[in-house]
């Protein structure tokens, strides 16, 4: 029996890793266990199995279980929570977090510096061409539409950065291979006694005692743990109205057809004047979105299906052509979780642009080769503008929380005796009818631009947005934050409510889903949680990453 630690941290993802290390800054002793390895291993990826529904990537994609967890294939676009993402909106049932994003700002710098995102500077003026817009003429719309930036991590892989100062520091602990399976509850007092670990793929074990455990194991394997020990604690039927509750990832579609006609739009991935890859996106200010009652929502330019060898490129259908050589998550997010298998004809056609426009192909190998794949701060990826400026829109969207999606366990156990997830999500009406009018009232607004006009087919457009898909790797809600177990599972400090010392510090405590990519807020709120300091030590700047 492991003993003596201040936390136990379960899980060495980006939240567990750069917790360990905060904590650890302050004096406190940690423990981290972390189910998976250096490298990930078929074995342990099999933990991740479960149930799924239909359009729901199954339950073992999108995270890893190993050193680093899931940044070692996250694509590293971060983008703050908006202010109204926290309100209690009239139009959003179940809004409302317990705090602000004034309370997140502090730690923003810190979860930015972690996680190698330069300054917490999200509107175009952080951009080198800051006098520029993304399509000529936008102010003219502002403020109903306005315009800001993505920034980009490098992508870093915590494991990667950070194994040398995990390794060197005198109070961080990090056992691999450690598989959390249950937790042991004192019932008068509510204080989480031991954690049951389970050893590699075995059935092996041991418990470990410690002053707090904090559960770091990503939204889906968090909610899990949760639902387990509720199977043996009839004192958490308090936690039943939204524990595996209120499940959400953000659902995208990319649809339309953006004329412009005038000055080229800033289609490409931009840098900060800090140097940070950044890219332009469109969104409705949150006045405009409270008078039209829309769910928050993000409007990218984006380029033609790759799969659609009509688009002409030879780049693209490169790139196509060469997909089965990147990891499946990669490769169904070039085809939008379509899972689209080229036909001969369409491999035809594909091999026919390249064979037309061969030159452009050695330009974007070397580009890859030096910007993506040998570059310490990556270009995300290859973006090739439509040769006819004809632009479609990438959207993505927040969605309504709905008890009826949800994480529960199902009947199977996998090989430690572990219950398997089954997943529930679908999309509400609200969720399409917000996107439908999301896209009439961007229509009307572009309108007003000289030389611009989206085109959408609204006979199809019902049941394009119908087709929207999560997207993958966000894993939001179901262990919500709330003031109440009448409507959530943690409190604003992510303390399970009810409990002593338990916590979780994983996406699943969002409250709602707001549109953006969850990570860089995450980590800020379990940041503040812990009372970190405003800024990174510099000590990780002076080890080499392994
Ligand atoms: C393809 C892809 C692209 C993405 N792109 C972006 C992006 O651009 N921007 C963004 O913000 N987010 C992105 N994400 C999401 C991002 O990766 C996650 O939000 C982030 O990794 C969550 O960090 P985490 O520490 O909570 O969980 P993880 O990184 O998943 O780490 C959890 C760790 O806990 C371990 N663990 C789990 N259960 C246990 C247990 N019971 N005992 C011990 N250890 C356990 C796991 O093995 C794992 O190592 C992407 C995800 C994917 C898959």
């Amino acid at each position: 029996m492991a003993a003596g630690y201040d936390h136990c941290l379960v899980g060495a993802g980006i939240v567990g890793v750069c917790l360990a290390i905060t904590l650890a800054e302050q004096g406190k002793r940690v423990l981290v266990l972390e189910t998976g390895d250096l490298k990930e291993t078929p074995g342990l990826q099999a933990f991740y199995q479960g149930e799924a529904s239909a359009v729901h990537p199954p339950a073992h994609e999108y995270r890893r279980q190993r050193l680093g967890g899931t940044s070692h294939l996250w694509g590293g676009r971060c983008i703050p929570l908006d202010t109204q993402d926290f309100e209690a909106r009239p139009h959003v049932p179940e809004s409302g977090w317990p705090l602000t994003g004034a309370d997140l700002a502090p730690y923003m710098l810190r979860a930015h510096e972690m996680l190698d995102v330069g300054a917490v500077a999200y509107t175009t003026q952080a951009l080198q061409a800051s006098k520029k817009e993304l399509i000529a003429g936008l102010g003219s719309i502002a403020p109903s539409v306005i315009e800001n930036i993505e920034r980009y991590s490098l992508p870093t892989d915590v494991g990667h950065k950070y194994r040398a100062v995990l390794q060197a520091s005198q109070n961080i602990l990090v056992i691999m291979r450690a598989r959390v399976v249950d937790l042991e509850l004192d019932a008068a007092t509510q204080t989480v006694t031991s954690a049951q670990v389970l050893v590699g793929e075995s059935t092996q074990g041991f418990k470990v005692r410690a002053g707090e455990f904090v559960l770091c194991g990503g939204g889906i394997e968090a909610t899990r743990l949760m639902l387990r020990v509720r199977q043996s604690q009839p004192s958490w039927a308090r936690l039943d109205a939204a524990l595996g509750k209120y499940y959400g990832c953000h659902f995208d579609t990319t649809l339309g057809e953006l004329q412009i006609s005038q000055a080229r739009p800033r289609f490409d991935f931009e840098k900060t004047v800090d140097g940070v890859y950044a890219r332009r996106k469109l969104q409705f200010s949150r006045e405009f979105q409270a008078r039209h009652g829309l769910l928050n929502s993000a409007f990218r330019l984006h380029f033609q299906p790759y799969a659609n060898a009509q688009h002409g490129s030879a780049v693209l259908s490169t790139i196509y052509l060469l997909k089965s050589i990147l990891p499946k998550e990669h490769q169904d997010i070039l085809n939008h979780s379509r899972g689209v298998a080229a036909t001969d004809s369409q491999k035809l056609a594909h091999l026919w642009n390249i064979a037309r426009d061969l030159p452009s192909v050695p330009s974007f190998a070397w580009e890859w080769l030096s910007k993506i794949k040998l570059a310490h701060r990556k270009l995300p990826y290859t973006l090739i503008a439509p040769r006819t400026s004809k632009f479609p829109l990438d959207f993505n969207s927040e969605q309504v929380p709905s008890a009826r999606n949800q994480i529960a366990l199902a009947d199977q156990a996998d090989a430690q005796g572990m219950p398997r997830v089954c997943i529930h999500w679908q999309l509400t009406d609200q969720d399409v009818a917000s996107a439908r009018a999301s896209f009439m009232h961007l229509q009307a607004q572009l309108q007003r631009i000289k030389g611009v006009q989206l085109t959408l087919n609204l006979n199809a457009l019902e049941a394009q947005l119908q087709d929207s898909h999560p997207i993958g790797g966000h894993h939001l809600g179901s262990t919500r934050m709330g003031a109440t177990p009448k409507n959530s599972v943690v409190n604003h400090q992510l303390r399970v409510h009810g409990t002593t010392n338990l916590r979780i510090a994983a996406a699943s405590v969002f409250t709602t889903t707001g549109a953006a990519n969850p990570t860089i807020s995450l980590l800020a709120l379990v940041l503040r949680s812990f009372n970190a300091p405003a800024h990174s030590s510099d000590q990780y700047e002076k080890l080499q990453p392994l």
